[in-house]
């Protein structure tokens, strides 16, 4: 926010000072402490619960408003059809080890990447080894099972609080289990991710859509994940917010309209190719010529990614601290084509708090197939089209009535319903010779004769073809964004180490205001109700703190990062003024109390900047106040 940083000592992630205050002031704090906590889980205490609405505010505003995004929400709980047919029950998992005799579990890359950062801690390490260490740590995402043991047995690594051996690596599914109702009979999960609420609305939201494409969906909420050994704060958890966007668009047209607009940012970019063959951040390329070249598949995925930037920057992450990293072939999910996460460097090193994947058509085809529901689009086309094709009529009720297995026969009109065209002509060709099919169900062959079946070719002319859309989905981490953010923000000042604060933006400060009466008098009280009022109708948070002297509350006020600081003092019994405090540069201006709502407002809202500010009011000097 200011002017005047180079006034504020900036320790550059000071983790340890920030989780004091973190703890000390109830911001974020591990769950059930009185039970010794469970790790990977984290409770939100006013503060962070306020910054966390109001980064979840801006990202609304940022992204949901601007985009005009469709915003849904879906259940957590959610069955295993869905994930199975997602991917997730089979390939949502991360590699474990154990400690072969105390059983205690770490995820292999992790340990692997932890064990090299200590070894290159060593002494004497050649230049040559140190080179080794650093292709390890880079190529070490890319390794399956076979490859982290070769690894761990070629440099011995071990168990790091004990030393023992550790045990061959084995997948590991982070998704959490459950039994959806008391039967036993629908397993289901907690979900790992909010999208798939999004690709099994698609026919809603393309319906609300009024059948047009592009559009995206977005969502705020809660994903679970069972991460095997979380051990870095809110960076690593088993339950955290989520905010994602699935932006469908026609796989023929994957521009945006509005990339012009960014086109000329400079992101930097580290690509796939450049971490595999050890090339450092390209800095110097404008998004228009990333995508041009292709370093970026395209439009759509391009424009968020200056979107996210963007968004981080205004958020109060310093721009020096990040960095957009695109996954490696065999780093990729299960479901994508091309995927760039946004990293945040902090204390523990450099960060995912972002995703953006292009999903492709993977979802929506994969859900049509098992559900038989068909989650597509349709463009028109310039011709119309003569396309031939083979209709499967079954007459169910007939069938259902000659089936006593009524199971049996719910399976078969299923099937019928989910023929693929080879196989709705192979029967045809049975159907004309024969005047009946075969079909198999649960290895048995049923037979059905023109009374339960009726197949029929035809021709139609269509004016419009049907597609799968493709996804392109910024995913964020709202957890790890906050924690960045606070790492970023995190600050000492120059006089006395011990009076730390944050320069939060005042965008997404947790409070935005302070209301202080230079002493507990009742005269001075008397302000605090219209005052309040104020800020209330500007829809502005403030705490209100009389006690002990000014300076201990504005320590106070500064250490959870409120900006402004109001004070009511002899002044304002006589003319209506206040003073009012900025955060980082601590100068005070002295301004009518019907005025101070408004400009704290403006400045919450960006439209004026408090630099501008202290050029309208007279400046406010008095020591006493701060200290
Ligand atoms: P992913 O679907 O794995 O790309 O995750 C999307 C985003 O969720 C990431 O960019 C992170 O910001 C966040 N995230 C993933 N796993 C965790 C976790 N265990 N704890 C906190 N945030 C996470």
């Amino acid at each position: 926010m200011s002017s005047n940083k180079e006034k504020s000592k900036t320790q550059k992630y000071d983790r340890n000072g920030l989780e004091n205050v973190m703890k000390r002031r109830f911001i974020v704090v591990p769950s059930f402490l009185i039970y010794n906590g469970v790790s990977g889980l984290y409770d939100f205490g006013p503060t962070g619960v306020a910054l966390k609405n109001n980064i979840e505010n801006f990202w609304r505003e940022h992204f949901i408003l601007e985009e005009n995004l469709l915003e849904i929400s879906g259940t957590c709980i959610t069955p295993e059809i869905v994930l199975k047919t997602s991917g997730h029950v089979d390939k949502f998992t991360d590699y474990a080890v154990k400690d072969v005799k105390t059983g205690q579990c770490f995820r292999a890359d992790k340990l692997i990447k932890e064990w090299i950062e200590k070894e290159k801690k060593k002494k004497k390490l050649t230049e040559e080894k140190i080179k080794e260490l650093d292709e390890l740590a880079i190529k070490i995402d890319n390794y399956e099972e076979k490859e982290l043991d070769e690894i761990i047995e070629r440099y011995n690594i071990c168990s790091p609080d004990t030393g023992n051996k550790l045990s061959k690596s084995y997948k590991f599914n982070l998704m959490f289990e459950t039994q959806i109702g008391p039967t036993g009979g629908c397993r289901g999960f907690l979900r790992p991710e909010t999208a798939q609420g999004h690709f099994v609305n698609f026919k809603h939201l393309l319906d609300f859509n009024s059948n047009r494409i592009p559009f995206g969906s977005a969502s705020i909420g809660l994903g679970f994940r069972n991460e095997i050994a979380p051990r870095s704060g809110l960076l690593r958890v088993r339950e955290f917010t989520m905010a994602e966007i699935e932006y469908f668009v026609d796989p023929l047209k994957k521009g945006h309209k509005k990339f012009n607009s960014i086109k000329d940012l400079k992101l930097p970019l580290w690509s796939a190719k450049n971490q595999l063959s050890g090339k450092s951040i390209e800095n110097d390329i404008t998004l228009g010529e990333a995508v041009e070249k292709k370093i970026i598949d395209n439009e759509t995925l391009g424009y968020f990614l200056g979107k996210t930037y963007l968004f981080l920057i205004e958020i109060g992450i310093q721009k020096e601290g990040i960095r957009f990293r695109q996954h490696t072939p065999k780093e990729m999910a299960h479901y994508a084509s091309d995927c760039w996460d946004a990293e945040i460097e902090t204390s523990y090193g450099w960060i995912e708090v972002a995703g953006h994947a292009d999903r492709t058509c993977f979802d929506l085809s994969h859900h049509t197939e098992v559900s038989g529901v068909d989650l597509v689009a349709s463009r028109p086309l310039k011709e119309p089209k003569l396309i031939k094709g083979i209709k499967v009529i079954p007459n169910k009720a007939v069938i259902f009535k000659n089936f006593t297995d009524k199971e049996k026969a719910k399976k078969l009109c299923d099937k019928l319903s989910k023929l693929s065209d080879e196989e709705k002509n192979n029967l045809m060709n049975e159907y004309e010779k024969n005047e009946k099919i075969e079909i198999d169900i649960d290895e048995e062959k049923i037979v059905l004769d023109k009374s339960q079946i009726k197949m029929e070719r035809f021709e139609q002319n269509i004016h419009e073809e049907k597609y799968y859309p493709n996804v392109i989905e910024p995913s964020f981490g709202i957890g790890r964004i906050l924690y960045c953010v606070m790492e970023h923000c995190f600050k000492v000042r120059e006089k006395d180490s011990r009076r730390t604060y944050f320069d939060f933006p005042p965008l997404i400060a947790p409070y935005k205001a302070s209301i202080l009466p230079l002493i507990e008098n009742e005269k001075f009280m008397e302000y605090i109700e219209p005052i309040r009022k104020i800020l209330v109708q500007n829809g502005i948070t403030y705490r209100i703190d009389a006690i002990d002297s000014i300076g201990r509350r504005y320590a106070r006020t500064d250490e959870i990062g409120i900006p402004f600081g109001i004070t009511i003092d002899d002044v304002t019994l006589k003319d209506n003024t206040i003073t009012l405090r900025e955060i980082d540069t601590m100068k005070q201006i002295r301004l009518p109390i019907n005025e101070v709502g408004n400009v704290i407002k403006n400045c919450c809202n960006r439209i004026e900047k408090w630099e501008d500010i202290v050029k309208k009011y007279p400046a406010f000097e008095d020591k006493k106040n701060d200290s």
